[in-house]
């Protein structure tokens, strides 16, 4: 098993240039502070924030630019607000809103209101909901620069490249379609990979011509089977995957098979059930806390 595992890291120092071995050269990097101390310098680090059933997660850029993509359900809000005041922030330039629904975009009114906001990007996809128009005419009235980034875009911040892979256009007529507009977003930094696949489902991933590798897949809809399944981890291949999610949920996520399927490709889990999480890397390695990884891998 072990040999299997420093083959897989060869393997993947191979392909995407990362000096990462678990379980060896990680030993040394977990001396990392608190999850809420300011992230380090020259280094992306990328906070999964445990706000319960929703999304909410914080790029820290070397150049100490932030994006916030999502911001949970209403009732989170406060709880993302202190979050991000915990790290001394004031301003957040980039504010993502993947998709419309409330698990997402609930908390954005409290974001809104305690930060200075450098510019939106959104998917575009208007539902008419009640969150998304008190959204919408926030970012009117204050003038904030707003925008719909489809496949293509791409936004260099720093050393770090922000590429959208999705949506590729607007999709109508799936099983569900906010999910099927959703942006997602690939963040680069050197030889690190980070897929932010929010809550893409098999029909959008469909319209995507390839899913690129990545070092650290943010699994597509809280570990729902319709979002994620061994096809997709196959192909984007992660050392780490994060699933988004509150414990005793009602939808039953992450999905059973879901689980087994990270275990089964030796993919090492991080849950933000158990609490907030904190990726750096600096563009060559990638520091996580071991201890939070639930299936016994990269230790
Ligand atoms: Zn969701």
């Amino acid at each position: 098993m072990k040999n299997k595992i420093l083959l897989l890291a060869a393997l993947l120092t191979a392909v995407v240039g990362l000096a990462f071995f678990p379980g060896v050269s990680q030993a040394g990097l977990f001396g990392f502070g608190s999850r809420t101390q300011p992230p380090a310098k020259n280094e992306l680090t990328l906070y999964a924030l445990d706000m319960g059933q929703g999304d909410s997660f914080l790029f820290v850029f070397p150049n100490r630019q932030t994006m916030l993509i999502d911001a949970g359900l209403e009732e989170a809000g406060d709880t993302v607000v202190d979050f991000l005041k915990s790290l001394g922030l004031e301003k957040i330039d980039y504010l993502v809103a993947t998709h419309p629904h409330a698990d997402h975009m609930g908390g954005m009114q409290a974001v809104l209101a305690n930060f200075d906001i450098g510019q939106v990007w959104d998917s575009g996809f208007a539902t008419g909901s009640p969150f998304q128009r008190k959204f919408y005419a926030a970012i009117k009235r204050r003038g904030i620069p707003f925008g719909t980034p489809k496949r293509g875009y791409t936004r260099k911040i720093g050393d770090v490249l922000v590429e959208v892979l999705a949506p590729v256009r607007e999709l109508r007529g799936t099983r569900r379609d906010q999910n099927n507009n959703c942006l997602v977003l690939m963040v680069t930094y050197g030889g690190v990979k980070f897929l932010m696949a929010a809550d893409m489902e098999r029909e959008e991933r469909a319209t995507l011509p390839e899913i690129p590798r990545c070092t650290v897949l943010k699994l597509a809809h809280h570990g729902s089977y319709n979002g994620t399944d061994k096809k997709l981890l196959r192909d984007t291949s992660p050392v780490a995957a994060i699933i988004s999610y509150a414990k005793d949920n009602d939808y039953g996520y992450p999905h059973r098979e879901v689980v087994k399927a990270l275990r089964d490709l030796h993919i090492m889990r991080f849950d933000t059930a158990d609490g907030t999480l904190k990726f750096s890397t600096d563009g060559k390695r990638l520091t996580y806390d071991k201890n939070r990884e639930v299936n016994g891998f990269g230790r």
